[in-house]
This record gives C-alpha cells, structure tokens and sequence, in this order.
C-alpha cells in the first residue's frame, strides 16, 4: 500500500494537477490518494465563516463566494480543455457551493465551532471533487471515498481528536479492495454522529499519517512544492543545504519548532510503524526528496536553523507570595491546554515562568485578564524563536546578530533563543 498526499500549494493550478496525473501512471498500486485543498482555499473559507459570524451583507459574501466557484471551475475547465458546462464534475460543484452559501447565509446558530468546520471543510469536498472528475478520464476504476466517514474523531472542532480503534476498523475497511486507486480528502474528518470536524490547520499530511499507518503503507510520500526537507528555509538562509535523510525524532524537533515542511502530528503515527516518510517535491527530479525513516543519526555537521516567528513571550509572577510551585504550574497548564495555547518553550525561575507560545490572535487579551486575577504578568508580542539543531558558534552568532535575546535556553544539541528583532535581516 502507498499513500501520497498532494497539497494545496501543488494543486494550486490546473498544471499541477496534470503533474499529479502524471505520477500517478507510474505509481504502484493500492494506492490512496489525499488532497489538500487548492491554494488558499481553506484561507478564504475561514474569512467567510468570520466574515458571515459578524453578520456582514449577504451580497458582499456572495461575491467572495463566486471568486471561490469561479477559480474552481476555471481549475476545471483548463483540465477538460472544455467550456466547463459539460463537465460531470461542474454539477457536483454547483452542489457543493450551494451548500455552502446556505450555510454562510444562515450562519452560527447557537455553536460557532461545529458551523465553522462544516464551512472549512469545503475546500477538501471542492478540490476532491474537481480532482476525481479528472482523473476519471484518465483512471477509469478509481474509487472516491468521503473521509468524514472513515476517519472518526471526537469533537473538539478545529483541532479533533482522532478515535483511533473506531478509525482502524473503518479504514481497513474502505481501503481493502487490492490494486485499487483510491481518492480522499486531507484534513477532514468526522464524529460519531456524523458531525464534520477538522484536524487542525494544514492537516492534511496528518491523514495521510493515520491512512498509512493504519494501512501499514509501505511508505508515506507528502508531494511538495519544495525539493524536500531544508537545513533552513532558503529564503531567509541563503546557505541552506538539503537533507536527503533525516531521523523521526529530528523531524519531529524541526516540525515542533517551526519547520513547515511538514505538520507536527505526522511524525509519530509513521514513526510507531517503522514507515517511511518521504517529502518529494512535484517536478523535482527524485533525487532531491528527504525520507524521514529510523535512521540512526542525522549527520552531525549538518546544523538546523528554524525561525518561528508571531511568538509571545508570556511571563506570569505568582501574586501570593510565594515562589514559583507546582500548583501553579498545574493551574497555568491546565488554563493553556484549555485555551489550546500551543507551547515551545518554558523556562521556571524562583519568582516567575516564561513561556513561548504561538500568538492566538484576538483572544490573547482575554486570556491575560484572566490570568492577572492570580498572576502578575507580563508580555512581548511579535517575538520570534530561533532554533538551532547540532549548532556551532558561528552560526549562531550571525543569526543573533540583529537580535536582541530575551530568553536563551541550550542543551547539547538544541540551542534556543526568543528574540526581538531589532533591525531587519
Ligand atoms: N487545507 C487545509 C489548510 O490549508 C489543510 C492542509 O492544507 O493541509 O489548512
Ligand atoms: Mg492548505
């Protein structure tokens, strides 16, 4: 069995899907097949769902709505080489859009969350359903399957729990027919109940994670628009070099800190199993793929930088008194993992605790209010964490340079620092 999962950043244009078809000719089979959703797609969707919670007029969402349609049938109608109306996929389109305009006209009824999933979910349903009218053409036996009902989580919306001995049985299940191609969507899921959920954002790696090693795939492949795993991001790291070979427990580090090749969550299922995972760039010659496997070591000299940026470095002092005990880092963690603030780093001294944390935008105020009836705290938004893996001096040094530190954590291996930027790099 072989899962391959194709992003959103791939199948943005019709050229990348042709691309996709392509592979697929050469690939072996079974063989199940993810999509993300195109583009920006699910950015779009999650403007609207806020854009209709704040009850903005139906014509200006409307509009936006159509643009949404109009790039999917463009997307289509480049792909069949035709004027789009006759296309079989064109109906299941109209379909969906609907659906989806009933639900930003009639909006958040009572509970915002399970609205905002069913409304972000759409992205997946549009591109698996332009995806699969094309390569019907191509690959007459492929077989659509709607992943809401396979993979089955609890509910906490936007970042669901997957029930992993109900999902084993419904995945073996649907994916058992031998030598078939088989197209799902990423990210989506679904409770129980049949309720639409979401995996968190940029998730669809994740499913392709749990297909895998629910299937024991013989491999993962995550088709990228990237030749695989960087040491940095070329971007900003100009001397950047390739990783052919990384270890899980360093991609892990790199996804955990802030590399976005891939989602953190996909490491550990493939990684339990033993199951290579192997990020390949669309267009890429092969040979510039990373495979993230049980190797023993990653070469040493290869040193990581990984730049996290809208960090906030949160600092709480105890107002009782007292130092620093584990009670209040019961209450603290236990506050965050309610308000589902995602952690890098902490650092406990006498009087107070730091924590780096990822920004979680309008509701952070409300969060310090609640903290300052025990806490006296402090803050620094718009903070970045820089990471380095297997670091040396030197390269520390140059990236520290239009730094100003405000936290520095080392061990043998990783050495860390949340920083303002002082001057621009
Ligand atoms: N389309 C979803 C997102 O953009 C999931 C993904 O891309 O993996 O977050
Ligand atoms: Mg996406």
């Amino acid at each position: 069995m072989q899962i391959y999962k194709f992003g959103g950043s791939v199948l943005q244009e019709a050229s990348g899907i042709r691309r996709m078809a392509e592979v697929l000719q050469q690939a072996e089979r079974p063989l199940v097949l993810v999509v993300s959703a195109f583009g920006k797609t699910t950015n779009a969707l999650e403007e609207l769902a806020s854009l209709s919670a704040r009850g903005t007029r139906e014509e200006e969402m409307l509009r936006k709505t159509e643009a949404l349609k109009e790039y999917h049938v463009e997307i289509m109608r480049t792909l069949s080489g035709k004027a789009g109306d006759h296309d079989p996929g064109t109906n299941e389109l109209d379909h969906l859009f609907s659906e989806l305009k009933n639900l930003l006209a009639t909006g958040p009824d009572s509970s915002f969350d399970p609205w905002h999933d069913r409304i972000v979910s759409f992205g997946e349903l549009f591109s698996a359903s332009v995806v699969f009218s094309y390569l019907k053409q191509k690959f007459p036996d492929i077989v659509y399957k709607d992943i809401r009902k396979i993979i089955v989580t609890d509910s906490r919306f936007g970042n669901a729990g997957v029930l992993w001995e109900e999902t084993g049985r419904r995945v073996r299940q649907a994916f058992s027919a031998p030598g078939t191609l088989f197209l799902t969507q990423g990210y989506i899921a679904g409770t129980l109940t049949r309720e639409t959920t979401t995996l968190g954002r940029e998730g669809s790696d994740f499913t392709a994670a749990i297909l895998g090693c629910i299937l024991d795939a013989e491999k993962v492949t995550l088709w990228k628009d990237v030749p695989g795993v960087m040491s940095a991001d070329p971007k900003i790291c100009p001397d950047a070099v390739h990783l052919p070979g990384i270890s899980y427990q360093e991609a892990a580090e790199m996804a955990f800190y802030g590399a976005k090749v891939i989602h953190p969550k996909t490491i550990k299922p493939l990684q339990n199993k033993h199951i290579p995972l192997v990020v390949r760039g669309l267009g890429h010659p092969d040979n510039t793929s990373t495979t993230i496997w049980d190797f023993e070591e990653m070469e040493r000299h290869v040193p990581v930088y990984i730049r996290k940026e809208r960090q906030i470095l949160l600092s709480v002092f105890p107002r009782d008194y007292s130092f620093v005990l584990n009670r209040h880092l019961e209450d603290l963690f236990g506050q965050f993992k309610q308000w589902a603030f995602n952690i890098s780093l902490v650092q406990i001294s006498a009087i107070s605790v730091s924590f780096c944390i990822d920004d979680p935008g309008v509701l952070f105020m409300e969060r310090v209010r609640k903290l300052q009836d025990d806490y006296e705290v402090y803050f620094n938004r718009e903070v970045e964490l820089l990471t380095f893996r297997h670091y040396t001096e030197k390269t520390i040094s140059e990236k520290l340079k239009s730094c100003l530190i405000l936290v520095a954590q080392r061990t043998r291996l990783t050495a860390q620092y949340v920083v303002k930027r002082v001057a621009g790099e």
